[in-house]
């Protein structure tokens, strides 16, 4: 770990403000918001990330942790715990694929910790990246090559690849709140504003080094998730290694709205499989109006990987991954919804 200077937030405005002096000063290793600290003191111990200075967001926690359900929607907000959100009796009968995906990831001790606006912002476990011994790493050092190319690619992504990078995004509240069409609030330098969270993230293509659309001294508020039809009726599947304390191989988040057993609405997003959390369009598109049964299931799924590209160990990725979708959405379609 090297030298870095810490500083305790006071205010929002003035966290931004101090981040946006630094960015402004090209610094290479840029300014980073300490939350829960679950990813970045984890690879500032590593050296894979090396900033300069720390802004302790911790101090805002009161005003930025909200956990609020009304006839709009849901609002969390950035600071709040992953097991205080997981474990709220409203989000668990209101938005149950947003408590069943929190409650899968990492374990009791980091959930604790980790916060929300963190929790999406976390790097890739691609072990190349977080080994610094191995040189060639676009994400890490643009233009470096990619190691896990040629190299141990299991975990490695299928879905939204680029020939710079096929490393997954790991993290699983992400792909819930891209099916309950969240909007992340920001604030930054020119006040705040907030964007649909589909629109954070970004597919590697030949700069896989800047991963979100955040701009320097933008920190993340809160997430807004609207009422929808299809909240109730929705569900994490997430397929590992092991049970528990594990990363996804292969996972879906889906909602569906169902009227006399036909899909009037649906929302699938994949984790574990691609290099952003993923929304099956395509599978989506082909379930519009139809019963949502077995046949119609498999055949989705399958437009869902239509695109895929895998490497030498991760071919069983795309079978995996349209297994999750087939159960996924079977399971949803027979839960017992009230309305
Ligand atoms: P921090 O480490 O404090 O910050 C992470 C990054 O986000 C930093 O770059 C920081 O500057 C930035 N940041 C933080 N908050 C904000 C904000 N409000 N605005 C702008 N930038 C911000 N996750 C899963 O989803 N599923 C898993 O199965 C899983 N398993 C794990 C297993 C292990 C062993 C570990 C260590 C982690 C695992 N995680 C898993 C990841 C864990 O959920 C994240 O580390 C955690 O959610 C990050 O939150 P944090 O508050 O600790 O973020
Ligand atoms: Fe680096 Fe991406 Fe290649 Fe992993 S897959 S070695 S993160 S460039």
């Amino acid at each position: 770990m090297r030298p870095f200077a810490y500083e305790r937030a006071r205010d929002l405005e003035s966290a931004v403000k101090s981040a946006s002096v630094q960015a402004d000063a090209h610094i290479r290793a840029p300014i980073q918001f300490l939350a829960g600290g679950t990813t970045l003191l984890d690879l500032m111990k590593i050296d894979v990330m090396s900033p300069d200075r720390l802004i302790d967001i911790n101090p805002l926690e009161k005003s930025l942790s909200e956990i609020t359900l009304d006839g709009n929607g849901l609002r969390l907000g950035a600071l709040a715990r992953m097991s205080a959100v997981a474990h709220h009796p409203n989000v668990e009968r209101e938005y149950p694929v947003i408590a069943q995906a929190l409650k899968l990831g990492a374990s009791a001790q980091l959930r604790n910790m980790a916060s929300l606006g963190g929790n999406v912002l976390q790097r890739t476990r691609c072990h190349y990246f977080r080994d610094v011994s191995w040189q060639a790493c676009n994400k890490r050092d643009p233009g470096s090559g990619c190691a896990a190319m040629e190299g141990s690619n299991r975990n490695h992504a299928v879905l939204g690849v680029s020939d710079h990078c096929i490393a997954t995004y790991p993290g699983d509240f992400a792909q819930a709140l891209m099916v309950l069409d969240a909007t992340l609030q920001i604030m930054g330098p020119d006040g705040k504003h907030s964007m649909p969270f589909h629109q954070l993230h970004r597919l590697p293509g030949d700069t896989p080094h800047i991963e979100t659309t955040l701009r320097p001294g933008e920190i993340i508020t809160g997430f807004n998730i609207p009422a929808r039809p299809w909240a109730r009726r929705s569900l994490y599947l997430k397929v590992r290694d092991r049970e528990s304390y594990e990363f996804a191989l292969a996972s879906a988040a889906v909602a569906l709205d169902l009227k006399d057993e036909m899909v009037r609405d649906v929302r699938i997003a994949l984790g574990g499989v691609a290099t952003v959390p993923w929304r099956a369009g395509e599978a989506e598109a082909f379930l519009m109006g139809k019963a949502l049964d077995e046949a119609n299931a498999t055949a989705a799924a399958e437009a869902a990987f239509a695109s895929a590209r895998t490497h030498a160990h991760n071919d069983f990725k795309p079978e995996l991954g349209r297994n999750t979708i087939v159960r996924a959405l079977l399971a949803a379609a027979s839960l017992e919804v009230r309305s």
